[in-house]
């Protein structure tokens, strides 16, 4: 007979079959697709800064940094003790921990201040490594990336500002923020209410609000306001008149602070032509939209690796999970979506290194919808492979879970980037030519890929001049115009199981809904044995 009665003062248990935790592991080492893509496409130079920044990326110094930054949300002090407005915001010093570190690897300035080519594509892959300890320190990283070329139009105000925006230094450097969103209206931002009156003086004051600012400790912010000829852009520096109402309760990304700001007669310089305010910042909402791909690639490449970390150190029913099938196909389904993302992000990259401005823009419109798109659901199913471990605050799913839909709002939600795909078609026709181009490279590889090539004109004709049809079918259109790039992308260069895995799981009738459902006869224990190579 057991003795099953408590003995006082005895350990209940012992705790086995839960993993170690995944630091400390090189996360540019462990990341073959990362590292074959960074050396086709042109970067291979840079591989020794990348190898840095995934080392300290991946240390369990900077994943509590990471996780600090987050618990100790960021506090709003709008007035000092004496009454003062000081409009501050209190930052943990784990959140400087981390900005600082993104600073000094010119994560968000590197391509302007080394123009070798490939230096998009360095700072991408850098990017991508650091977005995994915190994603909110990406995005004023990303913002002082994405305002340099269109502070550029204006040869003064960028020989005043870009040298600071692009110091590697955190103390005397600047970073660059944007006041685009207002509350009625963060799409459509025709629709701003705020006015920009001239002052006389070559500047212009404004007066107005903006319902979403991030990071608004930034030095200076490009700001969308009303000026006598229309919408314009403005350079407004923080200081008297700028003032940060209060900050977001947000799902995700909570060591960002994320504020509504008052412009109270905040002096602004006029950036580009007045009435071209659109078109002015729209280079940097174009290169920020670069950075959403690369975010959502990098918070997949996340989740995967996790995914698969703990199924290698996890049993269940006398079995290492990482070799029961149910549990391959899942992890490889992910590996093949992480792995084509990856790989997308780094070609994009180099479409900013190489000029080919009619394919990056349409090709940045295309794959922001799809890979942000992806995203979210990737992180849900990498969560449920780590079972109860991944739903908990301790853990790293629950917070890569938060964060993953943020790409795809910023920037351009779903419906705004595909509908801006087919304005795209109609405006710059060249940008949708060379993209198919791109995607027949690979004809003749793969049956799958060939159809579904074969397919594409069609559909797109068929979008026709019915804006209502056109706008109907468009997300579906767009899907299969990411498929072809994904898919020809991987067949032309990517690993041949992937590329094989990625054709049979995606393409045609024979497409899974959900993540695990890749059919029968693909080589799934190799793409898995790809996630980790630590
Ligand atoms: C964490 C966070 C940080 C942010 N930081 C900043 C910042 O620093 N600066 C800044 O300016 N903004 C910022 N934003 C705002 C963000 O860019 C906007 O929320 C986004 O552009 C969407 O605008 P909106 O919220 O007004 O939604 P809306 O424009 O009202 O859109 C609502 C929905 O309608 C859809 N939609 C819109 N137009 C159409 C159409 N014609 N047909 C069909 N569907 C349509 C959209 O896809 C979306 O799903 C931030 C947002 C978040 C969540």
């Amino acid at each position: 007979m057991t003795d099953v009665a408590p003995r006082p003062g005895s350990a209940t248990h012992e705790v086995t079959n839960q993993p170690v935790p995944f630091e400390d592991v090189n996360l540019f080492d462990a990341d073959l697709p990362l590292r074959e893509a960074l050396e086709r496409e042109q970067a291979g130079w840079a591989v020794d800064r990348v190898r840095e920044c995934g080392a300290v990326a991946g240390s369990a110094e900077a994943r509590e940094h990471g996780r600090r930054a987050e618990r100790n949300a960021p506090r709003l002090l709008t007035h000092d003790r004496y009454g003062h407005r000081i409009d501050t915001v209190e930052l943990d010093p784990s959140w400087h921990w981390l900005l600082r570190g993104a600073v000094e690897r010119e994560i968000h300035s590197l391509p302007w201040r080394d123009d070798r080519p490939g230096a998009h594509v360095a700072r991408a892959a850098l990017m991508a490594l650091w977005s995994q300890v915190n994603a909110g320190v990406s995005c004023p990283v990303s913002m002082t990336y994405s305002a340099i070329p269109a502070l550029r139009v204006d040869p003064a105000l960028a020989a005043e500002w870009e040298p600071r925006l692009t110091l590697p230094d955190y103390e005397r450097g600047a970073l660059c923020g944007m006041a685009m969103t207002e509350k009625q209206g963060g799409s459509d931002v025709r629709a701003n209410t705020t006015l920009a009156h001239p002052s006389g003086d070559g500047t212009y004051e404004i007066v107005g609000h903006k319902w979403f600012c991030s990071h608004p400790m930034c030095e200076i912010f490009l700001v969308l306001a009303q000026a006598p000829a229309g919408l314009s852009c403005f350079v407004v520096e923080r200081g008297p008149g700028f003032e940060i109402q209060r900050l977001k309760d947000k799902l995700g990304t909570r060591s960002l602070a994320s504020s509504e700001v008052e412009f109270r007669g905040v002096a602004g310089r006029l950036l580009g032509e007045e009435g071209r305010g659109v078109a002015t910042i729209i280079e940097m909402v174009t290169h920020t939209r670069l950075d959403c791909v690369i975010g959502s690639a990098s918070g997949m490449r996340a989740g995967v690796s996790q995914a698969a970390w703990h199924a290698r150190h996890r049993s269940a029913f006398g079995r290492p999970l990482i070799e029961q099938p149910a549990m391959v196909n899942v992890l490889a389904d992910l590996a093949v979506e992480s792995e084509a993302a990856t790989a997308t992000a780094l070609r994009l990259a180099r479409m900013y290194d190489e000029g080919d401005r009619g394919l990056r823009r349409f090709a940045t419109a295309v794959l922001k919808y799809w890979i942000c798109k992806r995203a979210t659901a990737h992180a849900a199913e990498a969560l449920e492979c780590l079972g109860g471990n991944g739903y908990v605050e301790e853990g790293p799913m629950a917070v890569l879970l938060r964060d993953a839909p943020l790409n795809g709002i910023w920037e351009g939600s779903g419906n705004v980037m595909a509908l801006d795909v087919l304005r795209a078609m109609g405006r710059e026709p060249e940008g949708l030519q060379a993209f198919l181009a791109e995607c027949e490279a690979a004809r003749g590889a793969d049956a799958r890929l060939d159809a579904h090539l074969d397919a594409l004109p069609p559909s797109l004709a068929a979008l026709g001049e019915d804006s209502h049809g056109a706008q109907w079918s468009a997300r579906r259109v767009v899907e299969d115009l990411a498929l072809a790039f994904q898919a020809a992308l991987l067949v032309r260069v990517g690993e041949p199981a992937v590329a094989d895995a990625f054709c049979a799981g995606r393409l045609g009738e024979a497409r899974g809904r959900v993540y695990g459902t890749l059919p029968g006869g693909v080589d799934a224990r190799q793409i898995v044995e790809r996630v980790l190579n630590a």
